[in-house]
């Protein structure tokens, strides 16, 4: 397998009847769940919280209307897209009968092999079980599960309509069916997967969360201001968000809970997060969820000025 870009394929041949569970309501699960649904797949999406869930829905029927005004879907497709995702906080109804979970609840190495026992005991014997963890192993996860060869990383990419690159990583015990499988899956929804192995970070979060936590240090010791830094990358780089913008846009509590994984996996002072990072999260200001990070955001997330903490 190669990290070429391919077409979209048809698989499998009775979308209709591979059912799918999405787990966690938040910025990827409503995003993922959009787009399975989308693209034919019959979708449970679970959270354990209703306000979350109802949240999501409202956010993937807004998407879809961007999508419409695009061209992508006809406003006909919408109403049978949003007819093929069901609701649910109970992770027991949401994974019967399903052939795949993809779960996406927070990134916490306890939360993510207290709900993959969970999915494992409920969750029929052949279906897959996918993570979308940022960073976490995935044999780790596998491990607590009676089915390794089952257990595989589909890393989507945020927002998820949008991106077209899905990371697929195999554990140390990921049989080729489950590798091959989820990489057809992610064809058939558009997207470009590219398979890479189980260690820290992958290869995205390796390279990504190095970078966004230099531009971190690099304010922390005022080398240059939060737009300065943004505008050397954006305009420099042609990056198309600065790191610091695009940290907010991660959220700085995920952007903080990866760079824990690759320091503790690879015991290197390089991926020590920076204190500054470490505060502003354990202040609440986690970017554009909370409305505040290195940015100030409205309701509708847009940025509208640089954080009065960083303004000069
Ligand atoms: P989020 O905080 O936006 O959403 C997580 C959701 O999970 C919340 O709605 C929460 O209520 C729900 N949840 C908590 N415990 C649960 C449980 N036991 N069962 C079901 N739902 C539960 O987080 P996110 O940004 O969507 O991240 C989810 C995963 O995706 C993480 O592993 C993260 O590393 C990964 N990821 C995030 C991004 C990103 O840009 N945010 C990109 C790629 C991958």
């Amino acid at each position: 397998m190669s990290g070429v870009e391919e077409r979209a394929v048809d698989f499998p041949e009775n979308k209709a009847e591979y059912r799918v569970a999405v787990l966690g309501a938040g910025t990827m699960g409503n995003g993922i769940a959009h787009v399975f649904a989308q693209f034919g797949f019959p979708v449970c999406l679970m959270d354990i919280s209703e306000d979350r869930l109802e949240g999501a829905l409202a956010t993937i029927s807004r998407n879809l209307d961007r999508q419409i005004r695009k061209g992508i879907v006809s406003a006909e497709e919408k109403e049978e897209i949003l007819r093929r995702i069901a609701l649910t906080t109970s992770l027991e109804e949401a994974v019967r009968d399903v052939r795949l979970v993809v779960e996406a609840v927070p990134e916490s190495v306890s939360l993510k092999e207290e709900v993959f026992r969970k999915v494992d005991k409920y969750a029929p014997g052949e279906a897959i079980l996918a993570t979308n963890t940022s960073s976490i192993s995935i044999t780790r996860l596998a491990s607590v599960t009676g089915r390794p060869e089952k257990v595989v990383g589909m890393h989507f990419m945020n927002p998820v309509p949008v991106m077209r690159l899905v990371e697929i990583i195999r554990g140390y015990a990921t049989s080729d069916e489950t590798a091959q499988t989820v990489y057809k899956l992610a064809l058939a929804l558009g997207k470009t997967p590219v398979e890479v192995r189980d260690y820290p970070g992958f290869v995205s979060n390796r390279i990504l969360m190095p970078m966004i936590n230099e531009a971190i240090y690099t304010l922390w010791q005022g080398v240059a201001g939060v737009e300065e830094i943004d505008t050397v990358m954006r305009l420099g780089m042609n990056h198309p968000m600065g790191p610091l913008g695009l940290a907010d846009f991660i959220g700085l509590d995920v952007c903080l809970a990866i760079l824990e994984v690759l320091y503790e996996g690879f015991r290197q002072e390089r991926y020590a997060p920076c204190p500054l990072l470490v505060n502003m999260v354990r202040a609440g200001k986690l970017g554009v969820k909370s409305g505040e990070g290195f940015y100030v955001y409205d309701d509708r997330g847009k940025p509208v000025g640089v954080s009065p903490v960083f303004a000069k």
